[in-house]
């Protein structure tokens, strides 16, 4: 049997497990997935090659110390600077970012969308803003305080802070990749700001699951079609779920893993 596992600081909530298994029993495939707390992301190689383990996810705070400790990259993870999926080939660790390509498939059925406005600066919003530039999109990155601006800038980005945004600017999808809303109320940018935006957008898509958050409330009010990140979690999961069984997921399977992840453990 292969086994798996999710790497993060906390994990006990992670949904990865039940996705995957429901994948496995799909398939027929001799695999087991489990949850593993990691408290030091420098320990992140050796307890993975030393579990044995064929593959893993990596989440919330180790995306970064993956990246460091894999021993080679795909393109697109080195991009990033983030690494969400490992495959040990042969004892050599292959460092994957699954989360760019997942957000895109989310909204890979939007109609008409060219300008895209990311809500955040942090690792989610880099993956984002990666994948969305290769796919020639038009992206501004709005965040709170200037972290990481030289890195957006560099793949093309256009980025501001709540002081010197143009108001004037609009969008036709916005993003909330910001972790406001997560376990409080926040909106990620002043309100009144956030309001104009998506009375004037198409689409709203919020990277936090599972919930309606106040920023998706706020797209609801004005009648936009929106979404959470649960498609965003479940793409990601396929692609990993590729790599790790070396399969091509088909819909049967992809919908035995969207049944998993909304299972109540
Ligand atoms: P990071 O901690 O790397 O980044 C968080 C970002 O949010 C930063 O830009 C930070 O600003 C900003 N921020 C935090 N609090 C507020 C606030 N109250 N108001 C405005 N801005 C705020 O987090 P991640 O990028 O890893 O994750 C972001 C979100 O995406 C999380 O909610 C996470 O749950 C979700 N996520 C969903 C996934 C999915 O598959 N659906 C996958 C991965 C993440 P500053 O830079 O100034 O600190």
């Amino acid at each position: 049997m292969k086994k798996f596992t999710i790497f993060g600081n906390p994990v006990s909530h992670s949904k990865s497990p039940q996705m995957h298994n429901a994948g496995f029993k799909t398939l027929g495939f001799d695999g087991e997935y489990s949850k593993t707390h990691l408290e030091n992301g420098d320990d992140i190689k050796k307890v993975f090659l030393e579990g044995g383990f064929s593959g893993a996810n990596i989440t919330v705070p180790h995306k970064e110390y993956a990246y460091r400790y894999a021993d080679s990259l795909d393109p697109l993870a080195k991009k990033i600077g983030a690494v969400n999926t490992y495959i040990n080939d042969d004892g050599k660790i292959k460092g994957y970012n699954t989360d760019a390509f997942g957000f895109y498939k989310s909204i890979e059925k939007f109609e008409d969308v060219n300008s895209i406005l990311i809500l955040g600066a942090g690792g989610t919003a880099k993956s984002i803003a990666v994948i969305l530039k290769e796919k020639n999109f038009d992206v501004t990155v709005l965040n709170r305080s200037e972290n990481s601006k030289d890195f957006f800038i560099g793949f093309g980005c256009e980025f501001y802070n709540f002081d010197n945004f143009p108001k004037e600017k609009r969008f036709d999808l916005i993003v909330n990749s910001t972790s406001a809303g997560l376990s409080d109320q926040n909106y990620p940018a002043p309100l009144e700001l956030l309001e104009s935006l998506i009375k004037d957008s198409k689409y709203a898509v919020d990277c936090i699951y599972g919930k309606m958050t106040p920023f998706l409330e706020l797209a609801k009010k004005h009648f936009k079609i929106y979404k959470d990140g649960e498609d965003m979690l479940l793409f990601q999961g396929v692609i990993a779920f590729e790599l790790f069984t070396n399969t091509k997921a088909n819909q049967k399977l992809i919908q035995s893993m969207r049944e998993g992840l909304k299972k109540i453990d």
